[in-house]
Order: C-alpha cells, then sequence, then structure tokens
C-alpha cells in the first residue's frame, strides 16, 4: 500500500496491508524475517521494524472482508483519499478504511475496482490517485490507459566500457535480450566527457564496427547506435555533423556549467535541439534526488521547444534522478512530445531501473503511444 505503491519518486517507509482471520503467525514472520535491524512494535494488527538498510516498514492485517476498502484507504494519497470521502458524502454515502456505508449498513465491494464503480467512478489505478484530475476524470470516463511494463520492447541510453560502463557492449546486449527486450539504444559519453572516458571519432568508428558485427552476431536483437552527447556551454553538440549522422540516436546532455542563469541555459538547450541530428534531451534538469538541487532552466520553454523540433524528452529511470519528474510529463504529453525511457545503467544489474521508470511515467499519466520504447527503435 502507500507511496510505494503508488511508485512515488521518493518513499519515507513500506507499508504493507495483509488480510487474514489469524494475525499471529503473520507478526511473528514478518518481525524475524533476516531483513530486520529492529522491531519497533508488534501487535495484532501492526507491527513496524526497521529494515537492515535504514528504511522502515509497516505491516498491518486487517479482516478479508476490509481488505478492499483498507487497500484503497492505506494507499493514499491523502489528498485523493479527502476527495473521494466528500464525494462519497455528496451522494450519501460514508466511506473510512472499514467500509463503504450506507447508514450503517456496509456496502459490499468484492475489490478496489468495485469500491470505485460504487462511486460512479472508473477504477483509478494508484500511480494517478493525486487529486490532480483523475476523480473528475475517472468520472466522464476520461482516464488513460497507462503504459505498462509489457508494452516495453528496447532499452534506450545504456553505457558500455568504451566509456565509464563496467560491460562489454555484448554483454549489456545479452542481458537485454534475456529480459526479453528486441532491441538496445547505446549511448556512451561524447569527446569532450574526458572524465568520464568520452569517445574520440577514432574510437567511435571502432565501437560502431563492433556493433555493426554484434548485431551480425545477435539472433532477433538490435543494437542502435547512439551516443550521450554533451551539449557544450553555447549550445552546440560535442561532434560535427559528418559525425552526428552516423548515429540512429543523438542524446543531447548537460554535464558542465550548472551554475547558468536560467535565461541562458535554456536557450542552450534550445539552440542544441535545433541541430537537426538531436533525438533526445536525456535527464532534462540535471537533479539528483536529495542531493543535488536541478539546474535553473525553463521547462515549460523546453517542452515546446521539442514539440516545435521534433524531438524526444528522457524520464531517466535511474532512481536517484526520475527525471524527467513525472508532474512535467503531462505537460510534454499535452504538447505531443515523444518520452522515452532511459535505465542509463552503466552496468547490467541496473538495467531493470527502467521498471522504475514505467511507474514514473504511469504517475505522469503516460500511455503507450507516448512513449518510444513502446515501439520498433
Ligand atoms: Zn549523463
Ligand atoms: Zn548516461
Amino acid at each position: 500500500a502507500g507511496s510505494l505503491r503508488r511508485h512515488k519518486e521518493l518513499i519515507r517507509d513500506i507499508d504493507i496491508l495483509v488480510s487474514a482471520e489469524q494475525a499471529t503467525k503473520i507478526m511473528d514472520t514478518f518481525t524475524t524475517l533476516p531483513q530486520v535491524a529492529k522491531v519497533n512494535a508488534k501487535g495484532n494488527t501492526k507491527s513496524a521494524i526497521t529494515l537492515k538498510n535504514g528504511i522502515n516498514a509497516d505491516l498491518r492485517v486487517i479482516k478479508n472482508k476490509e481488505f478492499p476498502y483498507g487497500l484503497q484507504h492505506f494507499s493514499g494519497s491523502k489528498e485523493h483519499n479527502v476527495a473521494l470521502r466528500s464525494r462519497a458524502k455528496k451522494m450519501g454515502l460514508k466511506m473510512n478504511e472499514y467500509g463503504l456505508f450506507k447508514g450503517k449498513k456496509l456496502i459490499v465491494c468484492k475489490n478496489e475496482a468495485e469500491l470505485y464503480q460504487k462511486l460512479k467512478l472508473d477504477y483509478i489505478p494508484p500511480e494517478l490517485r493525486e487529486n490532480t484530475g483523475e476523480i473528475e476524470a475517472a468520472e466522464k470516463h476520461q482516464l488513460p490507459k497507462l503504459i505498462e511494463q509489457k508494452d516495453i520492447q528496447g532499452v534506450f541510453h545504456v553505457h558500455s566500457n568504451y566509456s565509464d560502463g563496467a560491460n562489454s557492449i555484448e554483454e549489456m546486449a545479452r542481458q537485454c535480450m534475456k529480459m526479453g527486450f528486441k532491441y538496445m539504444v547505446l549511448a556512451d559519453h561524447s569527446q569532450s566527457a574526458f572524465y568520464a572516458n568520452g569517445l574520440k571519432p577514432a574510437r567511435l568508428k571502432k565501437q560502431h564496427k563492433e556493433i555493426d558485427q554484434l548485431n551480425k552476431k545477435l539472433k532477433g536483437f538490435k543494437i542502435l547506435k547512439g551516443i550521450e552527447c554533451d551539449i557544450l556551454p553555447n549550445g552546440q553538440l560535442d561532434y560535427p555533423d559528418e559525425i552526428l549522422k552516423t548515429f540512429d540516436y543523438v542524446f543531447g546532455a548537460i554535464h558542465t556549467k550548472f551554475k547558468m542563469p536560467e535565461k541562458e541555459m535554456t536557450e542552450r538547450i534550445i539552440k542544441a535541439m535545433q541541430n537537426k541530428y538531436f533525438s533526445i534531451l536525456t535527464h532534462p534538469t540535471g537533479r539528483l534526488l536529495l542531493s543535488r538541487e536541478p539546474y535553473p532552466v525553463n521547462l515549460e520553454k523546453v517542452i515546446k521547444a521539442a514539440a516545435k523540433y521534433g524531438k524526444a524528452i528522457e524520464i531517466n529511470c535511474n532512481p536517484q534522478r526520475f527525471d524527467l519528474d513525472w508532474r512535467w510529463c503531462k505537460v510534454a504529453k499535452e504538447n505531443g512530445v515523444k518520452i522515452v525511457l532511459s535505465p542509463d545503467s552503466h552496468r547490467i544489474d541496473t538495467i531493470s531501473d527502467i521498471y522504475y521508470g514505467v511507474g514514473i511515467a504511469r504517475r505522469g499519466w503516460l500511455e503507450k503511444k507516448d512513449v518510444l520504447n513502446t515501439g520498433p527503435g
């Protein structure tokens, strides 16, 4: 339940909800799991622990018949639930974690979907429950059909040991294949990114040759040629056009001069987008959650420019980034700007970060058609 179920970018704790008629055994198991560092409370309806990684987790046990109402209640958000309860009140009903009532009589619901149905609403997926228009949309049957994990065909923006990645191109590709993807867009660092062993033209040539060979060898899978290309302070890209044109995808990236004033930073990015070989703006604000503020940039102008020049914007799915922020995804969508989900993995075991990105995209109301990873690459 809780913010974890809603795929929020930051969560404070983990809320688990279980329905059972007998709680004792469940509580015993929960409080003696090998991951437990400390038991903060142990009771018949609720126990609380601190995990070895420092995160708190709560477990609640409720009665089977209370489960749909409890799950809805404890999933939040608070804002969504306040709006829902006031809707119920207007319909002459009362709603809390134990049930939906008409007077004293329980209105029986088998699951959450039925609960929403009784409130004359389409089912609202947890990621949308923020009271930002989802209740109105559910009433008018206008909720988006959100993107799902199974819609993802390919992975954009992974690194190899040509720049600062830990694995070879082949290892990254084979991991993607193992995970069921059909293609991978390699995007190592460009030449100015010396700190990340960025690629000079000669090594690029070598890389492209290796990709061509691998594509002959790997059956039913394709490696596309991309680059994470620095956007220089003057808005130019880090290679001349005759090199840029050899890529399938050029990811434009700000890695330097974060302290530029907003107006200049915005112009810098928009100028880069005007290059015809520019394809995708990667980590659009440079933020690192809980540790680095975004650089000053006017995202509205950047999104409008992306629409004008036909460029895509990335949701960087690295859990430290989740950049583009989900709050801006709706704006991108309204402007017809396509989104790309990128794990930005530097090793095989973080390619799966792309699935966190699906949650963020869902929070941003995105559908299959809004996301380039659902296409053939
Ligand atoms: Zn980067
Ligand atoms: Zn990267």
